[in-house]
């Protein structure tokens, strides 16, 4: 399989070659040259298979420049009950007649990137072990993508990681399950500010080509390929496990910031899974749901964003929407090089009133957004109904998936985190708080590992080079 750019400027790729990038060189993302396409045959025998084994299938098909050995042990040594605590990895419980909660939430963060980011753990140790090679992460977080990344590469070979986050500004919760980890590779680093004066200097470094290539400077944002791919597989599964027959049709609510999630979903569609509806589901902060019913899509300004009981939705712009508006402009680069120079420009692009938005329209998305008041009646209704607790942001797609909900159609919605990470949301909305999986119980005690440090970026770059790989 061969990789290009959206915006039409890369010579085409291997997953190899990828794999370790965030941006194409040209600026834009990466996508295969074309999906590869499933018979109802193929996928009916892919009933019964386990996750790993699904995993395998789906993965092998995109990441084909791999020696086949090498990437099943990599997912063998991923999807394991000790790491994801089930089985079945991303499990499927009834909450009411139809409707289903997918639980991706398993692994050791306790939210959906553990999947994605666990695995990519392991491609980025077995290619760097492969070409000598070392990297260190530099990454901003203001929680989930943090302690998500941190888990994924602790003790990996070749890997430190670099992890700014706002002093003091985190859940008790988040904090710990940074902090305390002990692994001599992963370095927390508190910056004296907010999560922007973190951004600000991951950018700054970043923006010094000279230092970049000399320190090896990597990250892992959302905008990895190797990420989207990872993900689609739990569609297949969610799809398996809720139908009997190759013909039936299911519809996904995903809680959606970024667009990684559902990008996932969309590609699994264009595979050939019958998907129905993919249902995408905002907070507050509607910037997809706006371009889906309008045509236009408007960044926002950073100060424009709100700060949401569903914290990790906080979006201004989707990094990971261009590959669908790569799709939705039939692959034109030139067109996705004209619509993000306006975003550019003028911080937004519109395609109602072209031809374009007509495929948008018939893609398969729906979409809604909610406010804190509509996810704690989402939470206490699913609690009611289900005696199940959800959190908040599987309360956003819950919320806009009953809303788009069929008769006859399973709904799948996915839960992208447990409960217990937003605690406070819980207690505002159910008056208790939800239970601890076990072995959480005590990680607000364990003793913390970081560093505080002002937003300097000569200091923290120096750090960098003093503890650097
Ligand atoms: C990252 C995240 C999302 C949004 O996912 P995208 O891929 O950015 O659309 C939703 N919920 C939780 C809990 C997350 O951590």
């Amino acid at each position: 399989m061969r990789y290009v750019s959206t915006r039409g400027d890369m010579a085409p790729a291997t997953f190899s070659d990828i794999l370790l990038g965030g941006l194409a060189p040209d600026g834009g993302l990466t996508l295969p040259e074309a999906y590869p396409v499933l018979t109802p045959n193929e996928l009916a025998r892919w009933r019964g298979l386990s996750y790993p084994e699904l995993a395998f299938a789906i993965l092998r098909q995109f990441a084909d420049d791999l020696p086949v050995e090498d990437l099943r042990a990599l997912i063998d040594k991923t999807y394991t009950v000790a790491a994801f605590r089930t089985e079945a990895i991303t499990p499927v419980t009834p909450l009411s007649d139809g409707v289903w909660l997918l639980g991706l939430s398993n692994g050791p963060t306790l939210a959906f990137k553990d999947i994605a980011l666990q695995l990519l753990g392991n491609l980025f140790e077995y290619a760097l072990l492969k070409t000598g090679g070392h990297l260190n992460i530099l990454g901003a977080t203001s929680g989930d993508t943090g302690s998500s990344a941190e888990y994924a590469l602790r003790g990996k070979r070749g890997i430190r990681v670099f992890m700014l986050s706002p002093h003091q500004k985190m859940s008790r919760f988040q904090t710990a399950q940074m902090f305390s980890l002990q692994d001599p590779n992963i370095f927390n680093i508190a910056v004296r500010g907010v999560f922007d004066d973190c951004q600000d200097v991951v950018k700054a470094v970043s923006n010094d080509a000279e230092f970049k290539a000399r320190y090896a400077i990597g990250t892992v944002n959302s905008i990895n390929w190797a990420r989207v791919a990872a993900q689609i597989v739990y569609y297949f599964k969610g799809w398996l496990a809720v139908t009997t027959r190759e013909d039936q049709e299911v519809s996904f609510a995903v809680p959606s910031g970024n667009f990684g999630n559902i990008c996932a979903g969309y590609i699994a569609k264009r595979m050939g899974l019958p998907i129905r509806r993919l249902i995408l589901a905002t907070n507050e902060n509607n910037v997809l749901d706006e371009f889906f019913r309008t045509g236009v899509y408007r960044v926002r300004a950073t100060d424009q964003v709100t700060h949401t009981s569903s914290p990790s939705m906080d979006i201004s712009k989707a990094s990971n929407f261009e590959r669908f508006i790569f799709e939705a402009v039939g692959r034109d680069p030139a067109v996705v090089r004209e619509l993000w120079r306006q975003v550019e420009a003028q911080g937004s692009f519109d395609l109602s009133g072209t031809p374009y938005f007509q495929t948008v329209r018939e893609s398969g998305f729906v979409t809604g957004s909610s406010t804190h008041q509509n996810r704690m009646a989402t939470i206490r209704r699913v609690y009611q109904e289900s005696g199940m607790i959800i959190d908040t942001h599987t309360a956003d797609g819950v919320k806009v998936g009953l809303e788009y909900r069929e008769e006859g159609v399973p709904l799948l919605c996915l839960e992208t985190a447990l409960p217990v990470k937003f605690e406070d949301s819980i207690i505002e909305a159910l008056g208790r708080s939800p239970e601890r999986p076990a072995g959480y119980e005590q990680l607000e005690t364990q003793p913390q590992r970081f560093e505080v440090m002002d937003k300097d970026v000569v200091a923290i770059k120096a750090s960098i080079a003093r503890h650097g790989g």
